[in-house]
Order: structure tokens, then sequence, then C-alpha cells
């Protein structure tokens, strides 16, 4: 079918909160590639929102998934459990940094990881208080939404949230929030309305995903940390968008050196095939006891085999080292931009996981919401999907696969520069 009569199709039966505003429809992608329905072929910046850290269709995760849909589909693990599910715990156990030896639940989206996250840090302490941050994201169901540090579009006209939850400011510096403001503001919510002797948990992205790719400071990271102890609190950090390699390490938080309690990841884990976890240490893990922990289809045999081929595609193909190189060459064209253009201001990447924000005035740091929507939009007629975040929603995130060639890279970034340069006219310097 074409472009159009898929649209027809969508504007008929897909709910508009769940349609996509995006016209071309994906029929066949590969690494950082996509063919649309009419037979466009588009660069995709977007690596469906964090997922494809190693592309479209990485050969190897096709063939494990292949090789598994001829085994077995489905069971329901705790019915009949089976060997993907132990080995992704084992290895996932092996690889995350949480304090202690580690376990894991499995399950298939990062809302529904947060929501066992939290509870987890209940059972575990028997406390109900969590405190999340501002610009924080974690999910569509009814708590995660709750802990969103963004009310719309997410939670408006959805309400009511779920009560205990408590929300501290999230360190960006560049918007007037130091590190100092941001810690204050987090014991003061201690003092005033999450009491710590009924608080359970601190949730927080070591780098703001959906809030617009700012890194946490490790010192802050370091302060959450200690916190916690003093109050008996869990630490859970989500790393459903930072974990899996983009960052240049497995986890975000590896670059702070804090063991936290939990960690929550998704995403890139299997490359496209639904699937997240909780990972950690054992006797919070094991405090909820019992089947309590899961669902019909958590941790799917074919999600768990595409999990280890991803695992062992990040071994034999240098993957951390690819995003920490991905991410040197994009710093250079942002810094080549923020010379050029008065509008890029604030290049930034910790590894691959890089952003510019676009700005009315340079000096103030003033957010320039629309250009970065005709930004994305002029890109997409162009053939690049481009993503746009972030609370002032003036950040342009880069989320292309870290497996993506150096040509593609290149004209993906000069479709970038080329649409700014028509929007806001030819600089001098580029
Ligand atoms: N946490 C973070 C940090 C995320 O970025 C996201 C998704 N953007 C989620 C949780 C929710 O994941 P999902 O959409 O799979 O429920």
């Amino acid at each position: 079918m074409t472009n159009a009569e898929l649209n027809e199709l969508k504007k008929r039966y897909v709910a508009n909160g769940a349609a996509s505003p995006a016209t071309q429809f994906a029929d066949r992608a590969e690494n950082a590639l996509i063919w649309d329905a009419d037979g466009n072929r588009i660069i995709d910046f977007a690596g469906g929102i964090g997922v494809l850290n190693i592309g479209h269709r990485h050969p190897k995760v096709v063939e494990a998934v292949k090789a598994q849909l001829d085994r077995v589909m489905h069971t329901c693990q705790t019915v009949m459990p089976y060997e993907g599910y132990v080995k992704v715990a084992e290895k996932l156990s092996q690889i995350t940094p949480v304090r202690g030896h580690a376990k894991v639940m499995l399950a298939n989206s990062g809302a529904e990881a947060l929501e066992n996250a939290v509870k987890i840090a209940r059972a575990a302490t028997g406390k109900s208080n969590v405190i999340c941050f501002d610009g924080g994201y974690h999910g569509r169901t009814f708590m995660t939404m709750a802990m969103n540090g963004k009310v719309a579009p997410y939670a408006t006209d959805f309400g009511p949230m779920p009560g205990n939850v408590f929300r501290a400011p999230y360190p960006v510096p560049y918007h007037g929030v130091s590190e100092d403001e941001a810690l204050r503001g987090l014991r003061m919510a201690l003092k005033t309305d999450a009491n710590p002797r009924d608080t359970a948990a601190i949730v927080l992205e070591p780098v703001l995903g959906e809030g617009g790719f700012y890194p946490a400071p490790a010192s802050f990271l370091k302060a959450v940390r200690e916190i916690c102890d003093e109050h008996g609190m869990l630490m859970i950090v989500d790393e459903v968008q930072s974990g899996f390699g983009r960052t240049g390490k497995m986890f975000a938080i590896e670059h702070s050196g804090v063991e936290p309690d939990l960690i929550t990841m998704a995403k890139s884990m299997a490359a496209g095939m639904p699937i997240s976890a909780v990972v950690g240490t054992d006797t919070h893990m094991d405090a909820s006891g019992g089947n309590s922990l899961g669902g019909t289809y958590t941790g799917s045999p074919v999600s768990c085999a595409a999990v280890l081929a991803v695992l062992e595609v990040f071994e034999e193909e240098n993957i951390l080292a690819k995003s920490q190189a991905l991410g040197e060459k994009l710093g250079k064209r942002f810094e080549k931009w923020q010379k050029a253009f008065d509008c890029v201001d604030n290049g930034r990447h910790l590894g691959a996981m890089a952003a510019i924000d676009l700005v009315s005035d340079k000096a103030k740091h003033t957010p320039d919401a629309d250009l970065a929507a005709a930004l994305c939009k002029r890109a997409r007629e162009k053939g690049l999907v481009l993503l746009s975040c972030g609370l002032w929603g003036n950040t342009i995130r880069f989320l292309m696969p870290v497996t993506i060639e150096d040509e593609v890279l290149e004209e993906g970034l000069d479709i970038v520069e080329a649409s700014l340069k028509e929007l806001v006219g030819q600089p001098a310097t580029a």
C-alpha cells in the first residue's frame, strides 16, 4: 500500500492519541536507513527513540530471533520457564553496576520496569513515597505519569494520578538550576512533603532523556546516593534511554562511579524487540517474594534471544568505543554550528547521547521551541528523521545508531545544517 492509502486507514481507524503525526510509513529498514511505503529513502537520527543503538535489523539479532521462533515462542515464564530468561538474568546481573550481587526481573516496556522498581522498593523498605525530578520521564502508565516531571502531553485529561509521588529540581545549570540548588530542593522536599520515614526511593535518570539530554554531575549523583543511605531509601536509576551503550559506557551511571540499588533498562537492550528489566541488589529484589513480579509476556523467549544477541554484538563490534567515537564526531559538528549560527547553543554529549539547544538569544539562553519544531519538519522533508525534546521543547537530540556508516552520518548532519541555513538564513561563517 502507498503512504496515501495508509494515511487514510490511520485517519479512519487509529485513535488520535495513538496515531503518529508523521505521514511516511516505514516499509523496510537497515542499520540507519528506512525506506517508506512509497520507496523513499530516509536517514534515521531517532533510532526508534533510543532503541536502535546497534541499528535496524542487526543481522545477528534477526538470526537469533528467527532461531528462537523455530523453538519456543511463548510459555509464560511463571508457568514453564525457559533458558533465555535465566541466561539474560545471569548476563544482566554480571554487567549492571548495582551494589552487591544483582538479581533480575524482566518486563515488557520501560514504564513497566519503573512500575516494578517502585513495587520492589516499597516491599524492600516497607515505605511508600517516591521522589522524582523536574524534567524526568518514566512512562505512560498511571504511576509513571505521576512520576514524570512534565505533565503535557502525557497526563493531560487522564487524572487523577496516584499519590505518594514528590518532586525535586534536577540540576540544569544552563537553565539556571545549579547543582547546589537542586540538592537544596531535594533536601527541602524531604523536610516538607516527603518525610524520609515514609519514603521508599529516589528515582532519577543519570542523563535526562525526554527532559533534554542534560547529564547530572557525578557529585550530584554521589550526594543522592548519600542521602538515600542516610535515610534508608533506595536509589533507583532509570537507564531506559541512557543505558545499553548510548553514553559510551554500558550504563550512564558508570561515569559517576555511583552504585545504585536498582537500575531500570529497556529500549536498546533488545534492538527493537519489546523487553525491559529491573536489575538490583539481591536482598531488595527478593523482598517481594513469590510470583508477584511478572505477567503473561514478561521476558518473552523471543525477546530474550534478542537480548543475548545484542550483548554478543556489543563485544564483537566494540559498540562502547564506537559510541564514544560517534559522540566525538557529533561534538565537532556541534562546535562548528555554534560558531556559525546564532541560534545553536549548548552542544553537549556524553558518549553518543548528544544534543544541541536552539535559542532566540544566545546570551540569555532563551529557548526557541518553534525553531526546533521547524527544523525537525524541514529535515523530515529532506529525508531525515530528527527529534526534538526537552522541558523547553528546544533541544535537538541525536539518537542515530552507533553503528551508522560515516557517509550516512555526514549526509544526515549536512541535512541538519542545510535545513538550519534555510530557516535562519545563510550564516557568514558556515
Ligand atoms: N524511562 C525513560 C528514561 C524513557 O526515556 C522512557 C521512554 N522514552 C521510559 C522510561 C518509558 O519507556 P516505554 O515507552 O518503553 O514505556
